[in-house]
């Protein structure tokens, strides 16, 4: 029963610390072209598809333990997901795991705190995560980050207990537009003349959508191609931040690396995401593994 096991039953049913990183907006093409040297030392990179096209019911959907499909043919949706979630096992080490474990919250940050007493901490960088959002259900603690873009101050503010396996979700926002990294002036960031400079509306539906013949002026097709470079080089360095958490995690630390969503970059008249109809919008990177 959720809340009863003692603390060493508690041990006994989770070894591994779990880590999930998702990289906001990251195309599956953009982190594939971005060659990340480290991140794949952990597994092959899949091509999956997300549950969502935008930032807030695709990150529902993962802490539903919903992680980005293969879109299979030919199977029923609840053989999926028996499948699937057995893999928990495997990430939490332990052995008991299955879908009807989430019942009937189905909410993992729920399950992983009241079951199998992690101490569960989210950090997010969208300030659509927000901690009053109903997002925050199941953790310890959960931070709006004070920058959109800078996944090092995440890795600074971690913390491992000896007593307790830890969780983390990692909302990471260096891949969403304007794709900046945290040193670079928002002087040079990339501007789109009407939505720019606001970041309280980052990740606002404003930025998605179909380009509109009227109104704001649209990037063009030279500016498109280099926004799309500029994800790319954000996977590159973040390549190397991820290079300093593979550091820092204790032994037994499980981590997942994938995307909420994708981006587009002008294709079929597409930029960003959210009401956004396109294969690109769904198609995310996905890989896995343990640290060590
Ligand atoms: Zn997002």
């Amino acid at each position: 029963m959720a809340g009863t096991l003692g603390r060493s039953e508690k041990k006994r049913r989770a070894r591994n610390h779990y880590l999930l990183v998702v990289f906001d907006s990251c195309r599956y093409d953009s982190f594939v072209r971005a060659r990340p040297r480290v991140m794949r030392k952990l597994g092959r990179v899949e091509r999956r598809w997300s549950y969502a096209s935008w930032t807030s019911p695709a990150h529902y959907a993962l802490l539903m333990g919903l992680f980005p499909h293969t879109s299979p043919r030919h199977v029923f949706a609840s053989q999926y997901y028996k499948r699937e979630f057995l893999k928990f096992n495997e990430r939490l080490g332990c052995r008991d795991f299955e879908f009807k474990s989430l019942v009937p919250k189905l909410y993992l940050p729920c399950f992983l705190q009241e079951t199998l007493g992690y101490r569960t901490h989210a950090m997010v960088s969208l300030p659509v995560l927000n901690p009053k959002t109903i997002l925050n259900q199941g953790f310890d603690t959960y931070r709006l980050m004070p920058k959109h873009n800078d996944m090092r101050a995440m890795l600074r503010e971690m913390r491992f207990s000896a007593e307790a396996p830890s969780f983390y979700l990692l909302n990471v926002g260096e891949t969403h537009y304007p794709y900046a990294l945290p040193e670079e002036p928002p002087e040079q960031w990339p501007r789109l003349s009407g939505i720019h400079g606001v970041f309280r509306d980052l990740d606002g539906q404003m930025i998605g959508g179909k380009l509109l013949r009227a109104g704001p002026k649209f990037f063009n097709p030279t500016q498109l191609e280099a926004l799309r470079q500029r994800q790319i080089r954000a996977v590159k360095y973040l390549d190397t931040v991820m290079e300093e958490l593979f550091d820092l995690v204790p032994k037994n630390t499980y981590l997942t690396i994938t995307a909420d969503h994708g981006d587009l970059f002008g294709e079929d008249g597409y930029f960003g995401h959210g009401p956004v109809q396109h294969e690109k919008v769904f198609e995310v990177p996905f890989l896995e593994g343990k640290i060590r």
